[in-house]
């Protein structure tokens, strides 16, 4: 493939502010490579982004944002073997230090000084995407038969990583109960994986009634929008007056977060899988209901390229079925449109081919 000298990008100049403009294709080094980006999708990271909201975008940051990419490798560099041009990767987007004790125990995603396609350095959302040695040499670059997975599902290997990583702390064991808040495109993930690990009853909360009904199609067992009926009576329904095993807030929310306190069994683990708002991250957190209950709240924050691996495996087996999930794909020219539709909470996901 000859290399074309410039390339269509999205490029974020500041808070509201993405251009679909023309920019140098990225040069590589001889330990790099260059992707041809085939899919990238939107996720709620990016929006933030888009917004001014994200913490690795200060004022002044020029930047290409997409990090949930699959490609077609389009140039190696000389001193980079095991990979081939012309094969269709997935690219994990975390690069830890790699000599870290976190790095080193298979957590690079809470490395002191990790870099980040499409957070920290440019990503996918581009024509062509340079991944650094860093990448390669941390095994990011993940091979996927394009002629069984489609691209845009296989993008979703990035937030499908971040919800095993969410589902690992929480230990679901066949028959529980687990309640997911939620039902964006991370929630219905949550519910797949709930399914896949067994769960007894997967309810799903919430109160956008596009997104309620699609839950129900895609994993929930019974969908409940508490802003028309009753959350609490619905659990006690549910579980007999348990409770539920498991609880996993994927919603930004602060009262959701409180609620799950409430709503848990006895033993209860509950991950509060969505972070809240930079400036106002405190909850009233009802700390003798964790004491008496003895329950377990944690939470979990992005994927490891381990993470990313085991996704890799279970989305290209078809293990999990994630297609029904993209909802509107839209080429790079339209990525104002795109993150829009991705904002507007009818669809679930939206995806970049650029
Ligand atoms: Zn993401
Ligand atoms: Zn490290």
């Amino acid at each position: 493939m000859t290399e074309k000298r410039s390339m269509l990008a999205a490029v974020y100049h500041g808070p509201q502010d993405l251009r679909v403009e023309r920019i140098p294709v990225p040069q590589i080094g001889p330990d790099e490579l260059l992707l041809q980006v085939k899919s990238a999708s939107i996720c709620g990271t990016d929006l933030r982004i888009f917004h001014g909201g994200h913490r690795m975008f200060p004022a002044g940051t020029v930047r290409v944002p997409g990090h949930e990419v699959v490609g077609v490798i389009s140039s190696l560099g000389s001193e980079v073997d095991g990979l081939a041009i012309g094969q269709t990767v997935f690219i994990a987007p975390n690069m830890g230090c790699g000599h870290c004790q976190q790095c080193i125990s298979g957590n690079n995603n809470r490395c002191a000084s990790y870099q980040a396609l499409g957070v920290t350095i440019d990503g996918g959302f581009a024509e062509y995407m340079r991944v650094p040695a860093a990448a390669i040499k941390g095994g990011n670059v993940m091979p996927i038969k394009s002629e069984t997975v489609d691209p845009a599902v296989a993008a979703l290997i990035e937030p499908f990583a971040c919800v095993l990583r969410g589902q690992d702390v929480l230990n679901i064991r066949p028959g529980e109960t687990v309640l997911v808040i939620g039902a964006g495109p991370i929630g219905i993930m949550h519910a797949k994986l709930a399914q896949l690990r067994g769960a007894g009853k997967v309810l799903v909360s919430e109160t956008n009634p596009e997104r309620a009904a699609q839950a129900l199609t895609l994993g929930a067992d019974r969908v409940i929008n508490p802003a028309l009926e009753d959350l609490s009576a619905v659990i006690t329904e549910e579980s007999g007056g348990m409770g539920v095993d498991v609880i996993i807030v994927a919603a930004p929310a602060h009262a959701a977060q409180e609620a799950a306190l409430q709503y848990a069994a006895i033993g209860g683990r509950i991950n509060f899988f969505g972070g809240l708002p930079k400036d106002r991250s405190s909850i009233n957190f009802d700390s003798n209901l964790v004491h008496y209950k003895e329950l377990l709240v944690t939470a979990t924050t992005a994927c490891s390229t381990s993470d990313c691996r085991r996704s890799a495996q279970i989305i290209s087996t078809g293990k999990v079925d994630l297609s029904s999930l993209i909802s509107r794909r839209f080429p790079l020219t339209a990525a104002l449109p795109a993150f829009a539709a991705a904002e507007d909470r009818k669809s679930l996901k939206v995806v970049l081919e650029p």
